[in-house]
């Protein structure tokens, strides 16, 4: 017997998320529906909340539910060095290892033209006036150490070069194709200590 549509249309919506596919996105489904229906509301909900009330920072383009990120407004950074990222979480794994005092900035991905993600899907234009406005004196190019990180770094220090003092990048001892979320405390610790000069 063929899904009724609505179970159908759960499905469907379940596997946009990354790593779901049908199996899984059917698994989720029928255990949403027949075990666990507070559950469902609750993830709803959620999902609801987060899209009304959660936006990005002004500042860092890190994802805020204030104009100003919590980062962004403490008195308690070092305002004049920028540490730019890829994503929300890689910003949240240097927080973790509790290296690093000074402001971010989150690009929300990275270049990749094969999928068509260039300057312009990324902030960089937000980026360069942040920097254009002149508090900011040195920036730490913390991209992925990926091919599309690494050449991102490439075009953002072409970009950021002319107008700080000094833009450096994480040290290369990192794992090639290794991804700063996924990298422990120690070893991330290192990549800013060692980082270089460019
Ligand atoms: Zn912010």
């Amino acid at each position: 017997m063929a899904d009724p549509r609505s179970v159908e249309g759960l499905k469907q919506a379940l596997q946009r998320l990354p790593g779901v596919g049908p199996k899984s996105a059917q698994r989720m489904a029928f255990h949403l529906l027949e075990r666990d229906r507070e559950g469902a509301h609750q993830i709803g909900e959620a999902i609801r909340q987060a899209l009304s009330r959660v936006n990005h920072c002004n500042r860092c383009n890190n994802f805020s539910e204030s104009a100003l990120c919590p980062i962004c407004s403490s008195s308690k950074r070092e305002s004049g060095i920028l540490c730019v990222v890829e994503t929300p979480a890689d910003l949240e794994a240097i927080e973790q290892a509790g290296i690093y005092h000074g402001m971010y900035f989150v690009l929300m991905g990275h270049l990749s033209p094969l999928d068509n993600i260039g300057p312009d899907q990324l902030a960089i234009e937000q980026l360069i006036k942040l920097v254009d406005a002149g508090e900011v004196k040195e920036a730490i190019l913390a991209t992925n150490l990926t091919l599309e990180g690494q050449a991102t770094g490439d075009f953002l220090l072409d970009l950021l070069q002319s107008k700080l003092i000094s833009v450096t990048r994480l040290a290369r001892g990192l794992p090639m194709g290794g991804e700063l979320e996924y990298m422990d405390s120690g070893t991330l610790h290192q990549a800013f200590s060692d980082r270089r000069s460019v």
